[in-house]
């Protein structure tokens, strides 16, 4: 591939683009990928039969399902592309029908079926219902009543089935992903969460007004465990989380960075607020007893989430600050900038 980007200038860089394609992304191309083999042939055969506007309906289908492959593969944007090509599948089979009548009554159900692998399930059934009353409108003069009946129980179940499946499967990948991003002894978000909620904040266009980054580590840990065994560190940790929810706002997230360390992202705070809450924070913790006979404390340092910098530095920043704060003697929090002190809260 590079010897070929070399001798086109440059211009087959998307064909050899190695971005990770979301499996929506996926499936789109998939889909029209197969359904150009499956129509292609019968618009050559009306072609050849010169049956003009079946073949233009089978050939205006192949032009478009390439038309969105090449934009699809090219910008990755197959969200308008998937809902565009359910309603042309739709149209063109409900227009082939038409035209060539009842025998093509056959290629309703994978096209519905298709409906489902592209769309949301609300949304594919919504499409199908319409599609199913403009075909029962097709069909009233060319059926008995009895079979058009059948027409329209055998759509009605694939639908209901196709529904179900779909239904279910998202739910699955739900909570699969839910787990995924879980730490599994505390509740909270892991580490990938966290990368993936950073990783968002950066990329949107519009973020909140100033939020900040809190980095939350508990001093001397390491003595709790020797002291006290691993499994008591262990309810230490799920306490803290607790406390943790407790002190902060609902839209604020909390994610377990790693051992005994963990991150905040404190939504739409600006430093003077974040550097309160972690103040809160850290006087909550020392008061509360997380653990009979061991005082526990923890260290904070908290960084702003400006747009000018990307989320690997918003972590070296609150990182640094964490560093300083058990430089300071532990139990203490810094802030990144010296803007609005609030009144507990020590800076660097
Ligand atoms: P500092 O104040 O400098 O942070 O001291 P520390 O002892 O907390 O830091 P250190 O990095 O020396 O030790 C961290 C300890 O955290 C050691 C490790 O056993 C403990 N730890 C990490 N993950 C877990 C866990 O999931 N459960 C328990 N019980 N302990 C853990
Ligand atoms: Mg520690
Ligand atoms: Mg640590």
């Amino acid at each position: 591939m590079p010897e070929l980007e070399k001798m086109f200038g440059g211009r087959l860089a998307w064909l050899s683009a190695r971005r990770k394609r979301s499996k929506e992304e996926v499936i789109l191309l998939l889909m029209c990928s197969l359904s150009i083999p499956s129509i292609l042939p019968f618009g050559i055969y009306r072609l050849l039969q010169g049956s003009w506007i079946s073949a233009a309906v089978d050939l205006a289908l192949v032009a478009a399902m390439l038309a969105v492959i090449v934009d699809v593969w090219r910008t990755g944007r197959y969200k308008a592309a998937s809902l565009g090509v359910t309603l042309f599948y739709s149209a063109g089979m409900l227009a082939t029908i038409h035209l060539r009548g009842l025998s093509l009554v056959y290629w309703v159900y994978p096209t519905m079926i298709a409906a489902y692998f592209m769309l949301r399930p609300a949304v594919a059934l919504a499409i199908n219902s319409v599609s199913m009353l403009v075909l029962v409108a097709l069909l009233t003069r060319e059926l008995e009543l009895l079979n058009l009946f059948t027409v329209v129980v055998t759509i009605s179940l694939v639908n209901l089935f196709a529904y179900i499946f779909s239904y279910r499967t998202g739910l699955q990948n739900q909570e699969l992903h839910t787990e995924v991003e879980r730490d599994f002894l505390t509740g909270v978000g892991n580490r990938r969460a966290l990368d993936g909620k950073l990783e968002a904040y950066a990329a949107e266009r519009r973020p909140h007004p100033g939020s900040c980054l809190l980095l939350l580590d508990l001093d001397h840990f390491k003595q709790v465990n020797d002291r006290h065994g691993h499994a008591a560190g262990d309810k230490v940790l799920v306490r803290l989380c607790e406390l943790m929810r407790n002190h902060t706002r609902s839209s604020d997230q909390i994610f377990r960075y790693g051992g005994e360390e963990f991150a905040i992202i404190a939504t739409g705070a600006g430093l003077g607020a974040a550097s309160r809450l972690a103040e809160g924070l850290r006087a909550a913790v020392a008061e509360e007893p997380l653990m009979d006979g061991h005082p526990i404390t923890v260290s904070i340092g908290v960084a702003g989430m400006d747009k000018s910098a990307t989320p690997e530095e918003w972590l070296m920043r609150a990182d640094k600050m964490l560093y300083a704060a058990k430089q300071g003697g532990r139990n203490t929090v810094r802030v990144d900038n010296p803007a609005a002190p609030p009144a507990n809260a020590e800076r660097v």
